[in-house]
């Protein structure tokens, strides 16, 4: 299983694609991609090898600014379907998750009381409706992104894109590998382990337990699991596979 993630002007899903190829080795049953561009969301998933996902997203491309995230799944919780297959929609925002969210039982019956459809049996699907109700609760995505962080209890390496801010992505890691990578030109990637990033990325920072934040072309915002801001640690990326 594994996650990738990009922000740039680059074909998004080029950079999707190949990365999630450099995270096969990992092992998965299904795939998918969700691409924000221009306000509008494109989302592609499929079963099996991701020859399949390569196949259904053959006619589309980015032109120009595009955020997505991508997920090669290993089902912990709902069978390896086309429905549990990450990333998993709300109502404007997508997720990529990898890892179990222990609790999901209990936060999946608070939000089903609250009205909310669950379309898949994953424990993922949890957290973008928790995203998205504590979304009307507080005064941004910044504050509602974090909060629902702390209301998730488990192992994840976690990607959100959300409508409500088109040029950021979201992350979250709590016992699941995730890194950033940056060059000189303004893109964001991220991913499972280093090797997608080789040849995108001159230097990589790897996120620690508890880490939490988002990106955008120009900044890297991350705090530690005490609300904390840090800074990022970069490191340069040996070119090697
Ligand atoms: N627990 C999640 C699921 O079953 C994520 C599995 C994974 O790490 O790929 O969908």
């Amino acid at each position: 299983c594994g996650i990738v993630g990009y922000l740039g002007k680059k074909e998004t899903k080029e950079i999707l694609l190949d990365g999630l190829r450099e995270l096969e080795y990992r092992g998965y049953d299904s795939a998918g991609i969700a691409v924000l561009e221009n306000g509008h969301f494109s989302n592609f998933k499929a079963v099996g090898k991701l020859i399949n996902l390569e196949e259904k997203t053959k006619n589309f491309k980015t032109d120009g600014f595009a955020i997505g995230i991508g997920h090669t799944r290993w089902a912990t919780h709902g069978k390896p379907t086309e429905l549990n297959a990450h990333p998993h929609l709300g109502e404007s925002s997508y997720v990529v998750h990898n890892g179990i969210i222990e609790n999901y039982a209990t936060l999946k019956k608070e939000l089903q009381n609250s009205g909310i459809t669950f379309l898949s049996q994953t424990d993922t699907e949890v957290i973008v409706h928790q995203f998205e109700k504590n979304l009307k609760l507080c005064k941004d995505s910044f504050e509602a992104f974090a909060k629902t962080i702390k209301e998730l209890h488990g192992a994840y390496a976690i990607l959100l894109v959300t409508k409500s801010n088109p040029e950021t992505i979201f992350f979250a890691k709590h016992g699941s590998p995730m890194l950033v990578g940056i060059n000189d030109e303004d893109e964001k990637y991220f991913a499972s382990s280093d090797t997608p990033l080789i040849g995108h990325c001159k230097s990589v920072s790897y996120f620690e337990d508890g880490d939490y934040g988002y990106v955008t072309s120009d900044e890297i915002t991350i705090f530690n699991a005490l609300d904390i801001k840090k800074e990022a640690k970069f490191s340069a990326l040996s070119q090697n596979k």
